[in-house]
């Protein structure tokens, strides 16, 4: 393994062990769950939406550990942005954990989330990183039924 991936190996091992914004969000105005059945991955998203931002966000469940971190670095992520932005960086991350290995990916793009790139090696990897990301678009999009990632 190279430097790098050890590096991300470690912030993603941090984020599992210490999940940012864990728990139940007081005033949340959204919520959405997600499934994934492949891997046992279990969340559900809280989000606090005041006008055209996403005034704060949290989550809970269990998962793997890249289940786990992928939702810790999102929430941090679209933490106090837009809701906009937050669909633009879901649309780049997609695009990063769907580029095959073989092929540069623009890691400069999604900021800290590039700690997940080597995901794409692992397909069934992909659908842990990408839950997160998939009950955020439901619950951006006010849907009552959870998400599967299958
Ligand atoms: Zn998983």
């Amino acid at each position: 393994m190279s430097d790098l991936s050890d590096l991300y190996q470690e912030v993603i091992l941090d984020h599992n062990r210490r999940p940012r914004n864990f728990g139940v969000l007081a005033g949340a105005t959204r919520h959405a769950r997600g499934f994934n059945p492949l891997c046992g991955d279990k969340l559900v998203l809280y989000l606090k939406i005041d006008g055209d931002r996403i005034a704060d966000v949290s989550f809970e469940g269990s998962g793997c550990a890249i289940s786990k971190a992928s939702a810790s670095l999102m929430t941090d992520a679209i933490k106090g942005g837009t809701v906009a932005d937050a669909s633009a960086l879901f649309e780049r991350f997609h695009q990063m954990v769907t580029t095959p290995i073989d092929r540069p990916v623009d890691e400069a793009s999604v900021g800290k989330l590039a700690v997940l790139a080597g995901v794409r090696e692992f397909p069934a990897r992909v659908k842990c990183a990408s839950l997160a990301w998939h009950t955020l678009k439901a619950a951006l999009a006010g849907a009552d039924q959870p998400v599967k990632t299958e």
